[in-house]
Protein backbone atom coordinates (compact mmCIF):
# COMPACT_ATOMS: atom_id res chain seq x y z
CA UNK A 1 0.00 0.00 0.00
CA UNK A 2 1.71 3.04 -1.10
CA UNK A 3 1.03 6.86 0.06
CA UNK A 4 0.32 8.97 -2.77
CA UNK A 5 3.05 11.83 -3.00
CA UNK A 6 1.27 14.05 -5.76
CA UNK A 7 -1.75 13.65 -4.27
CA UNK A 8 -0.30 15.27 -1.06
CA UNK A 9 1.64 17.95 -3.06
CA UNK A 10 -1.37 18.62 -4.69
CA UNK A 11 -3.63 19.38 -1.70
CA UNK A 12 -1.08 21.20 -0.36
CA UNK A 13 -0.34 23.36 -3.16
CA UNK A 14 -4.33 24.18 -4.12
CA UNK A 15 -4.66 25.06 -0.41
CA UNK A 16 -1.80 27.33 -0.39
CA UNK A 17 -2.29 28.84 -3.74
CA UNK A 18 -6.02 30.18 -1.95
CA UNK A 19 -4.42 31.44 1.18
CA UNK A 20 -0.72 33.18 0.20
CA UNK A 21 0.19 36.56 0.71
CA UNK A 22 3.41 38.56 -0.37
CA UNK A 23 4.90 36.71 3.20
CA UNK A 24 3.41 33.16 4.00
CA UNK A 25 0.08 32.30 4.60
CA UNK A 26 -2.99 33.87 6.30
CA UNK A 27 -6.04 31.97 6.71
CA UNK A 28 -7.89 32.96 9.43
CA UNK A 29 -10.99 31.12 10.87
CA UNK A 30 -14.07 32.42 9.01
CA UNK A 31 -11.96 34.40 6.27
CA UNK A 32 -13.00 34.20 2.40
CA UNK A 33 -9.66 32.13 2.19
CA UNK A 34 -10.94 29.74 5.43
CA UNK A 35 -14.46 29.62 3.51
CA UNK A 36 -12.43 28.67 -0.02
CA UNK A 37 -10.67 25.96 1.16
CA UNK A 38 -12.94 24.41 3.43
CA UNK A 39 -15.43 24.17 0.07
CA UNK A 40 -12.46 21.82 -1.06
CA UNK A 41 -11.46 19.45 1.37
CA UNK A 42 -15.80 19.05 1.36
CA UNK A 43 -15.56 18.56 -2.23
CA UNK A 44 -12.36 16.00 -1.61
CA UNK A 45 -14.07 14.14 0.99
CA UNK A 46 -17.76 13.52 -1.20
CA UNK A 47 -15.32 12.37 -3.92
CA UNK A 48 -14.37 9.50 -1.30
CA UNK A 49 -17.63 9.46 0.04
CA UNK A 50 -16.88 10.31 3.41
CA UNK A 51 -20.40 12.47 4.65
CA UNK A 52 -19.02 15.53 6.65
CA UNK A 53 -20.86 17.38 8.98
CA UNK A 54 -20.44 21.50 9.92
CA UNK A 55 -21.00 22.43 14.10
CA UNK A 56 -21.71 25.30 15.46
CA UNK A 57 -18.15 26.98 15.43
CA UNK A 58 -16.87 25.55 11.71
CA UNK A 59 -15.52 22.15 13.14
CA UNK A 60 -15.77 19.38 10.54
CA UNK A 61 -16.20 15.61 11.39
CA UNK A 62 -16.01 13.45 8.04
CA UNK A 63 -16.89 9.73 8.54
CA UNK A 64 -15.40 7.34 6.18
CA UNK A 65 -17.55 4.20 6.45
CA UNK A 66 -17.79 2.38 3.05
CA UNK A 67 -20.15 -0.80 5.35
CA UNK A 68 -22.01 1.40 7.25
CA UNK A 69 -20.84 0.33 10.29
CA UNK A 70 -22.51 1.33 13.66
CA UNK A 71 -19.20 0.78 15.95
CA UNK A 72 -17.03 3.63 17.33
CA UNK A 73 -14.85 5.38 14.80
CA UNK A 74 -11.43 6.31 14.95
CA UNK A 75 -10.70 10.75 14.64
CA UNK A 76 -7.58 11.81 12.86
CA UNK A 77 -7.09 15.48 11.50
CA UNK A 78 -5.94 18.93 12.58
CA UNK A 79 -6.53 22.45 12.63
CA UNK A 80 -6.85 24.15 9.12
CA UNK A 81 -6.27 28.05 10.07
CA UNK A 82 -3.36 29.44 10.60
CA UNK A 83 -1.55 32.65 12.29
CA UNK A 84 -1.43 36.18 10.16
CA UNK A 85 1.56 35.22 8.06
CA UNK A 86 1.97 31.90 9.15
CA UNK A 87 3.61 28.93 7.59
CA UNK A 88 2.00 26.17 4.99
CA UNK A 89 2.56 23.08 6.94
CA UNK A 90 1.20 23.72 10.74
CA UNK A 91 -2.10 22.36 11.18
CA UNK A 92 -2.61 21.90 7.67
CA UNK A 93 -0.35 18.93 7.19
CA UNK A 94 -2.36 16.93 9.98
CA UNK A 95 -5.31 17.81 7.52
CA UNK A 96 -4.18 16.77 4.30
CA UNK A 97 -2.30 13.68 5.51
CA UNK A 98 -5.38 12.33 7.16
CA UNK A 99 -7.24 13.13 3.99
CA UNK A 100 -4.47 10.76 2.26
CA UNK A 101 -4.50 8.42 4.98
CA UNK A 102 -8.45 8.22 4.17
CA UNK A 103 -8.12 7.82 0.07
CA UNK A 104 -5.38 5.26 0.37
CA UNK A 105 -7.76 2.57 2.34
CA UNK A 106 -10.67 3.34 -0.06
CA UNK A 107 -7.97 3.14 -3.29
CA UNK A 108 -7.08 -0.49 -1.88
CA UNK A 109 -10.27 -1.20 -0.78
CA UNK A 110 -9.11 -2.25 2.71
CA UNK A 111 -12.28 -3.21 4.86
CA UNK A 112 -11.89 -1.53 7.98
CA UNK A 113 -13.45 -2.87 11.56
CA UNK A 114 -14.29 0.32 12.91
CA UNK A 115 -15.25 3.87 10.91
CA UNK A 116 -12.36 6.48 10.86
CA UNK A 117 -13.41 9.98 10.66
CA UNK A 118 -11.49 13.27 9.80
CA UNK A 119 -11.87 15.88 12.19
CA UNK A 120 -10.83 19.34 11.07
CA UNK A 121 -10.52 21.89 14.04
CA UNK A 122 -11.56 25.52 13.61
CA UNK A 123 -9.73 28.76 15.25
CA UNK A 124 -7.31 26.69 16.98
CA UNK A 125 -4.68 29.82 16.52
CA UNK A 126 -6.64 31.96 18.74
CA UNK A 127 -6.30 34.80 15.77
CA UNK A 128 -9.85 36.32 15.90
CA UNK A 129 -10.74 36.62 19.61
CA UNK A 130 -7.30 35.95 21.49
CA UNK A 131 -7.92 32.57 23.06
CA UNK A 132 -6.93 29.40 21.31
CA UNK A 133 -8.57 26.34 20.41
CA UNK A 134 -12.22 27.54 20.28
CA UNK A 135 -12.79 24.52 18.24
CA UNK A 136 -11.33 21.96 20.07
CA UNK A 137 -12.81 23.94 23.42
CA UNK A 138 -16.08 23.56 22.01
CA UNK A 139 -16.34 19.92 20.71
CA UNK A 140 -15.43 18.87 24.19
CA UNK A 141 -17.47 20.90 25.75
CA UNK A 142 -15.01 23.49 27.57
CA UNK A 143 -16.87 26.37 26.01
CA UNK A 144 -20.41 26.66 25.31
CA UNK A 145 -22.18 28.82 22.88
CA UNK A 146 -23.11 31.16 26.05
CA UNK A 147 -19.15 31.51 26.26
CA UNK A 148 -19.20 33.28 22.51
CA UNK A 149 -21.10 36.06 23.74
CA UNK A 150 -18.00 37.08 25.76
CA UNK A 151 -15.18 36.72 23.41
CA UNK A 152 -14.30 39.48 21.14
CA UNK A 153 -12.62 40.84 17.92
CA UNK A 154 -9.71 43.04 18.10
CA UNK A 155 -13.08 45.37 16.95
CA UNK A 156 -15.41 44.54 19.50
CA UNK A 157 -17.54 42.13 17.77
CA UNK A 158 -18.59 38.86 20.14
CA UNK A 159 -17.09 35.75 18.64
CA UNK A 160 -20.77 34.79 18.28
CA UNK A 161 -22.06 37.88 16.50
CA UNK A 162 -18.70 37.56 14.12
CA UNK A 163 -18.86 33.75 13.05
CA UNK A 164 -22.65 34.12 12.04
CA UNK A 165 -21.86 37.13 10.35
CA UNK A 166 -19.03 34.97 8.19
CA UNK A 167 -22.11 32.92 7.09
CA UNK A 168 -21.05 30.08 9.73
CA UNK A 169 -24.99 28.41 11.32
CA UNK A 170 -24.78 28.67 15.00
CA UNK A 171 -27.32 26.51 15.43
CA UNK A 172 -26.39 23.58 18.87
CA UNK A 173 -28.75 20.88 17.45
CA UNK A 174 -26.54 20.45 14.63
CA UNK A 175 -23.28 20.19 16.81
CA UNK A 176 -21.82 16.44 17.60
CA UNK A 177 -19.59 17.17 20.92
CA UNK A 178 -17.06 14.57 22.05
CA UNK A 179 -17.77 11.82 24.36
CA UNK A 180 -16.67 9.98 27.06
CA UNK A 181 -16.91 6.43 25.50
CA UNK A 182 -18.46 6.99 22.16
CA UNK A 183 -15.10 7.19 20.33
CA UNK A 184 -12.15 4.97 19.81
CA UNK A 185 -9.68 7.92 19.79
CA UNK A 186 -7.94 10.66 18.09
CA UNK A 187 -4.31 10.34 16.57
CA UNK A 188 -3.35 14.11 15.39
CA UNK A 189 -0.52 14.37 13.24
CA UNK A 190 1.24 18.14 13.58
CA UNK A 191 4.52 19.57 12.77
CA UNK A 192 7.11 19.72 15.41
CA UNK A 193 7.61 23.26 15.74
CA UNK A 194 10.51 22.65 17.44
CA UNK A 195 14.24 21.41 16.35
CA UNK A 196 15.26 18.13 18.00
CA UNK A 197 13.62 15.71 15.00
CA UNK A 198 15.38 17.97 12.29
CA UNK A 199 18.37 18.23 14.30
CA UNK A 200 19.22 14.40 14.91
CA UNK A 201 17.49 13.83 11.75
CA UNK A 202 14.86 11.84 12.91
CA UNK A 203 11.56 11.77 10.41
CA UNK A 204 8.69 10.93 13.11
CA UNK A 205 8.26 11.47 16.33
CA UNK A 206 5.86 9.82 18.77
CA UNK A 207 4.27 11.99 21.43
CA UNK A 208 4.37 10.70 25.20
CA UNK A 209 3.10 13.94 26.85
CA UNK A 210 2.70 17.62 25.72
CA UNK A 211 4.25 20.19 28.17
CA UNK A 212 2.43 21.83 31.06
CA UNK A 213 2.64 25.54 31.77
CA UNK A 214 2.70 28.14 34.67
CA UNK A 215 2.51 31.83 33.75
CA UNK A 216 3.30 34.50 35.92
CA UNK A 217 3.18 37.71 36.28
CA UNK A 218 5.95 39.60 38.25
CA UNK A 219 5.32 43.51 38.90
CA UNK A 220 8.30 45.23 40.76
CA UNK A 221 7.67 49.08 42.14
CA UNK A 222 10.90 50.69 42.86
CA UNK A 223 11.68 54.55 42.45
CA UNK A 224 11.97 56.53 39.01
CA UNK A 225 14.66 58.54 39.15
CA UNK A 226 17.66 60.96 37.40
CA UNK A 227 20.04 58.56 35.66
CA UNK A 228 22.39 61.20 36.14
CA UNK A 229 22.75 62.74 39.44
CA UNK A 230 21.36 59.29 41.33
CA UNK A 231 24.71 57.79 42.32
CA UNK A 232 24.36 53.72 41.80
CA UNK A 233 24.50 52.68 45.87
CA UNK A 234 21.11 55.46 46.00
CA UNK A 235 19.03 53.76 43.80
CA UNK A 236 15.81 51.48 43.74
CA UNK A 237 15.90 50.28 39.74
CA UNK A 238 13.07 48.25 39.42
CA UNK A 239 14.44 47.04 36.27
CA UNK A 240 18.15 46.47 37.06
CA UNK A 241 15.91 44.08 39.79
CA UNK A 242 13.92 42.35 37.04
CA UNK A 243 17.44 41.53 34.80
CA UNK A 244 18.65 39.30 37.43
CA UNK A 245 16.11 38.05 38.23
CA UNK A 246 15.30 36.68 34.57
CA UNK A 247 18.87 35.85 34.54
CA UNK A 248 19.15 34.08 37.54
CA UNK A 249 15.90 32.04 36.65
CA UNK A 250 17.21 30.56 33.79
CA UNK A 251 19.71 28.91 35.99
CA UNK A 252 17.00 27.43 37.87
CA UNK A 253 15.72 25.57 34.34
CA UNK A 254 18.28 23.96 34.03
CA UNK A 255 18.31 22.16 37.25
CA UNK A 256 15.38 19.44 34.98
CA UNK A 257 15.90 17.70 31.92
CA UNK A 258 12.96 18.85 30.21
CA UNK A 259 11.71 22.25 31.84
CA UNK A 260 11.71 25.55 30.06
CA UNK A 261 11.50 28.82 31.52
CA UNK A 262 11.05 32.31 29.35
CA UNK A 263 10.43 36.07 30.06
CA UNK A 264 9.31 37.45 26.55
CA UNK A 265 6.86 40.56 27.88
CA UNK A 266 8.06 43.12 30.04
CA UNK A 267 7.06 46.85 30.56
CA UNK A 268 9.30 49.24 32.30
CA UNK A 269 7.50 52.95 33.38
CA UNK A 270 8.27 55.31 32.48
CA UNK A 271 10.27 53.59 29.68
CA UNK A 272 12.78 56.83 29.07
CA UNK A 273 16.36 55.96 28.09
CA UNK A 274 18.10 58.74 31.11
CA UNK A 275 15.58 57.92 33.80
CA UNK A 276 15.85 55.04 36.52
CA UNK A 277 12.63 52.84 35.66
CA UNK A 278 10.24 53.13 38.74
CA UNK A 279 7.97 49.98 37.77
CA UNK A 280 8.38 47.16 35.77
CA UNK A 281 6.06 44.08 35.00
CA UNK A 282 7.28 40.83 33.50
CA UNK A 283 5.42 37.55 32.57
CA UNK A 284 7.11 34.12 32.79
CA UNK A 285 6.40 31.43 31.04
CA UNK A 286 7.34 27.89 33.12
CA UNK A 287 6.61 24.83 31.28
CA UNK A 288 7.67 20.72 31.89
CA UNK A 289 6.15 17.79 31.09
CA UNK A 290 6.79 16.63 35.06
CA UNK A 291 3.88 17.98 36.98
CA UNK A 292 5.68 18.12 40.19
CA UNK A 293 8.46 20.11 38.36
CA UNK A 294 6.31 22.93 37.50
CA UNK A 295 5.53 23.43 40.94
CA UNK A 296 8.82 23.16 42.56
CA UNK A 297 10.17 25.39 40.05
CA UNK A 298 7.32 27.85 40.23
CA UNK A 299 8.42 28.37 43.82
CA UNK A 300 11.62 28.43 43.63
CA UNK A 301 11.20 30.86 40.83
CA UNK A 302 9.10 33.37 43.55
CA UNK A 303 11.69 32.35 46.13
CA UNK A 304 14.42 34.11 43.90
CA UNK A 305 12.38 36.87 43.14
CA UNK A 306 11.48 37.61 46.45
CA UNK A 307 14.99 37.15 47.49
CA UNK A 308 16.17 39.72 44.86
CA UNK A 309 13.42 42.52 45.30
CA UNK A 310 14.53 42.70 49.23
CA UNK A 311 18.33 43.02 48.71
CA UNK A 312 17.24 45.89 45.59
CA UNK A 313 15.02 47.09 47.82
CA UNK A 314 11.58 47.16 45.36
CA UNK A 315 8.66 45.67 46.32
CA UNK A 316 7.05 43.14 44.78
CA UNK A 317 3.88 40.99 43.86
CA UNK A 318 3.28 37.91 42.12
CA UNK A 319 0.40 36.54 40.65
CA UNK A 320 -0.25 33.29 38.93
CA UNK A 321 -2.38 34.58 35.79
CA UNK A 322 -3.00 31.11 33.90
CA UNK A 323 -1.91 27.59 34.32
CA UNK A 324 -2.13 24.16 32.14
CA UNK A 325 -1.68 20.87 33.31
CA UNK A 326 0.72 18.27 31.71
CA UNK A 327 -1.02 16.32 28.92
CA UNK A 328 0.14 12.57 28.82
CA UNK A 329 -1.18 10.73 25.39
CA UNK A 330 -2.75 7.14 25.89
CA UNK A 331 -0.04 4.44 26.50
CA UNK A 332 -1.83 2.06 24.44
CA UNK A 333 -2.03 4.39 20.98
CA UNK A 334 1.43 5.59 22.13
CA UNK A 335 2.57 1.53 22.07
CA UNK A 336 1.05 0.78 18.91
CA UNK A 337 2.74 3.83 17.22
CA UNK A 338 5.99 2.91 18.04
CA UNK A 339 5.06 -1.41 17.26
CA UNK A 340 4.37 0.34 13.69
CA UNK A 341 7.14 2.34 13.26
CA UNK A 342 9.53 -0.96 14.22
CA UNK A 343 8.22 -3.34 12.18
CA UNK A 344 8.05 -0.71 9.03
CA UNK A 345 11.95 0.17 9.96
CA UNK A 346 10.84 4.20 10.07
CA UNK A 347 13.46 6.57 11.65
CA UNK A 348 10.93 7.66 14.92
CA UNK A 349 11.40 8.74 18.49
CA UNK A 350 9.68 9.09 21.77
CA UNK A 351 9.53 12.61 22.37
CA UNK A 352 7.58 15.19 24.04
CA UNK A 353 6.01 18.24 22.95
CA UNK A 354 6.45 21.85 24.53
CA UNK A 355 3.37 23.38 22.32
CA UNK A 356 -0.57 22.60 23.23
CA UNK A 357 -2.64 21.13 20.24
CA UNK A 358 -6.04 20.53 19.74
CA UNK A 359 -5.43 17.55 20.91
CA UNK A 360 -4.83 17.98 24.44
CA UNK A 361 -8.32 19.13 24.87
CA UNK A 362 -9.82 15.71 23.85
CA UNK A 363 -7.46 14.16 26.15
CA UNK A 364 -9.54 14.30 29.41
CA UNK A 365 -12.43 12.74 27.02
CA UNK A 366 -10.98 9.87 25.00
CA UNK A 367 -7.52 8.20 24.46
CA UNK A 368 -5.36 10.25 22.30
CA UNK A 369 -1.89 10.53 20.55
CA UNK A 370 0.43 12.32 18.34
CA UNK A 371 2.66 11.73 15.31
CA UNK A 372 5.19 14.59 14.69
CA UNK A 373 6.82 14.98 11.21
CA UNK A 374 10.18 17.57 11.51
CA UNK A 375 9.95 21.54 11.29
CA UNK A 376 13.40 22.62 9.49
CA UNK A 377 15.37 24.37 11.80
CA UNK A 378 12.47 23.92 14.34
CA UNK A 379 11.37 27.49 12.62
CA UNK A 380 7.21 27.36 13.20
CA UNK A 381 4.26 30.43 13.01
CA UNK A 382 6.84 31.91 10.65
CA UNK A 383 6.44 32.28 6.46
CA UNK A 384 10.02 30.17 6.54
CA UNK A 385 8.48 27.11 8.15
CA UNK A 386 9.17 24.24 6.22
CA UNK A 387 9.02 20.22 5.95
CA UNK A 388 10.35 17.74 3.37
CA UNK A 389 8.05 16.14 1.65
CA UNK A 390 9.92 12.66 2.22
CA UNK A 391 9.64 12.68 6.16
CA UNK A 392 5.37 13.80 5.43
CA UNK A 393 4.97 10.71 3.59
CA UNK A 394 6.36 8.67 6.42
CA UNK A 395 4.22 10.11 9.04
CA UNK A 396 1.28 9.42 6.79
CA UNK A 397 2.59 5.43 5.87
CA UNK A 398 2.79 5.97 10.17
CA UNK A 399 -0.60 7.06 10.38
CA UNK A 400 -1.96 4.77 8.16
CA UNK A 401 -0.58 2.02 9.66
CA UNK A 402 -1.60 2.66 12.97
CA UNK A 403 -4.82 3.48 11.96
CA UNK A 404 -5.25 0.44 10.17
CA UNK A 405 -4.31 -1.60 13.82
CA UNK A 406 -6.65 0.36 16.11
CA UNK A 407 -9.47 0.13 13.41
CA UNK A 408 -9.19 -3.62 12.86
CA UNK A 409 -8.16 -4.55 16.75
CA UNK A 410 -10.76 -3.15 18.85
ZN1 LIG B 1 -0.88 23.88 14.91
Amino acid sequence: MKINRGRIEKDFKKITSISSTKLGCTRLSYSKEDKEVRKYLKEQLLEIGADYREDSVGNIRAKYNPKGLTTKSLLIGSHIDTVPNGGKFDGLTGVVCSLEVLRTIKENDIELGNPIELIIFAEEEGSNFGVTMIGSKYITNKIGIEDLKNLYTDSGETAYDYIHAQGFNIDPEKDFPIQKGKELGMIELHVEQGGVLDKENISVGIVEAIAGMNSVKVSLKGRANHAGTTPMNMRNDALLAASEMIYKMSEIALNYETAVITVGKIHAKPNASNVIAGEVDFYIDIRDVVQENIDVITKNVEQLCYSIAKKDKVEIEIETIGSSKVVKMDRELVDILEDEAKEKKLSYKRMNSGAVHDNAMLNDIIPTAMIFVPSIEGISHSPYEDTNMEDILVGTELLLNACLKVVNNR
